[in-house]
């Protein structure tokens, strides 16, 4: 029986609740609107959020003074409560991290160069296709922890490192064996269409043939996927190739999101007829995608962690998205390769510098329009009533501190499903 948990004396507590925004993501000025209430209290029955409030109301309400020594207390001390992150783009299931490919790049070489020589996604192949399931379990597991240890809840997580039929369906095992035995929420995605592996050089249709024939059926059968991505991208895939995979996971009852825009530009406008849930990346983009990205339900999900670490002078257009009423998430895109961090705050912070985000934004993006991101948000996302009680409690007095301590980890409590995960 899981006992009922209280927070109390919150300073700053977000719920990410807003009268102003009407259904569907965060928009426009809608992502400045973070709910706050002060000197608050959050109590917590059954994994899900009964009420929020002020600590003076709640201390008040007959139902705790009656029961309020079967109850968990936690004394948050002015401390500042949010939902937990959601990270809504990361690439978990890698052995090694990739160190030749960062200091060539920091020599100078460019992404295209590094693939070119053999580094880049093809590096970890061989990783993982070696590997036995249960060490991608624990190294998935591992990051799933320390991920909760820096204030994230939700995590989408996806293939793409072993690109044999077998090795990425490893992957998502990997995934799922993981996720049993973390107490957050991870939403897998196959990216059996993360690059054309060596085998398949000179023939990338047939490539794409077995990811929609011999991948996607068997992930969505066994229900080890949600979601099915493609890089659709220079030197990946094509737009042709991108829709085909997008048919194949529709059939088969999968949703569809994209590595989209990040190198070079693709119009938009031919897959909105799939619905995506997310075109994740978007550095590169016209102003007819904004239009058509104002006019759908489609997140674009910022990764200012690839930019920072490849050293890029340019970052995701984020003011321009915002302005326009295209809904934005944020994501840390842990991977071994272009963003080895699974630090939301540290993601916030960059859009903050480098996108000109303001801290009230970012907070949105990074909970509940991540949660849009992955179609959870009926769940996740916001701190109210009926909600999954997933809470980061963070060691600052004002909100704004989370993306201004850049680099350091000020997450002093995780709460997953109303029980402590995580305490520092
Ligand atoms: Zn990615």
């Amino acid at each position: 029986m899981q006992l009922p948990l209280f927070l109390a004396n919150i300073g700053q507590l977000l719920t990410l609740h807003s009268a102003s925004s009407g259904p569907g993501p965060r928009r426009g000025p809608a992502l400045k609107d973070l709910g706050i209430i002060e000197n608050a209290a959050v109590l917590c029955l059954a994994g899900k959020i009964v009420s929020v409030g002020t600590t003076k109301d709640a201390l008040r309400d007959p139902w705790l003074k009656r029961n309020r020594k079967k109850v968990i207390e936690i004394d948050c001390a002015g401390k500042v409560v949010l939902p937990g992150f959601v990270d809504s783009h990361t690439h978990p299931v890698f052995l090694s991290p990739r160190l030749v490919d960062f200091e060539k790049r920091v020599e100078g070489a460019s992404y295209e160069e590094i693939a070119a020589a053999g580094g880049g996604i093809r590096s970890s192949l061989e990783g993982v296709r070696k590997s036995k399931k249960q060490v991608l379990v624990e190294k998935v597991l591992a990051a799933l922890r320390d991920m909760a240890a820096h204030g994230t809840t939700t995590v989408e997580a996806k293939s793409g490192y072993g690109l044999t039929v077998e090795s990425e369906l490893k992957s998502l095992e990997a995934i799922s064996e993981a996720a049993k035995r973390w107490r957050g929420t991870v939403v897998a995605t196959l990216l059996g269409a993360h690059v054309v592996p060596k085998e398949f050089q000179d023939c990338s249709q047939k490539y794409v043939e077995t990811v929609c024939k011999e991948m996607i059926p068997p992930a969505a059968r066994r229900k080890l996927a949600q979601f099915a991505d493609v890089f659709c991208d220079k030197g990946a895939f094509t737009p042709e190739e991108t829709a085909q995979i997008f048919e194949a996971a529709e059939e088969h009852g999968l949703g569809v999101r994209a590595h989209m825009g990040q190198l070079s530009g693709t119009a938009l406008q031919p897959f909105f007829r799939f619905n995506p849930a997310s075109f994740d990346h978007m550095d590169h983009l016209s102003d007819d995608d904004v239009l058509q990205l104002s006019k759908h339900d489609t997140i674009v999900t910022l990764l200012p962690g690839a930019n920072y670490f490849l050293g890029l002078k340019t970052h995701p257009h984020a003011r321009k998205l915002i302005d326009a009423g295209v809904p934005v998430a944020l994501a840390t895109d842990y991977n071994p390769g272009t963003s080895p961090t699974l630090n939301m705050t540290m993601a916030m912070s960059l859009a903050c510098t480098h996108m000109k985000m303001s801290p009230a934004e970012v907070i949105t993006a990074s909970t509940i329009n991540g949660a849009w991101a992955l179609r959870v948000a009926d769940r996740k996302g916001t701190l109210e009533p009926g909600k999954d009680a997933d809470l980061a409690i963070f060691a600052v007095e004002d909100y704004r501190e989370i993306p201004y301590w850049f680099g350091i980890n000020r997450c002093a409590m995780t709460v997953i499903n109303g029980i402590v995960e995580y305490a520092g």
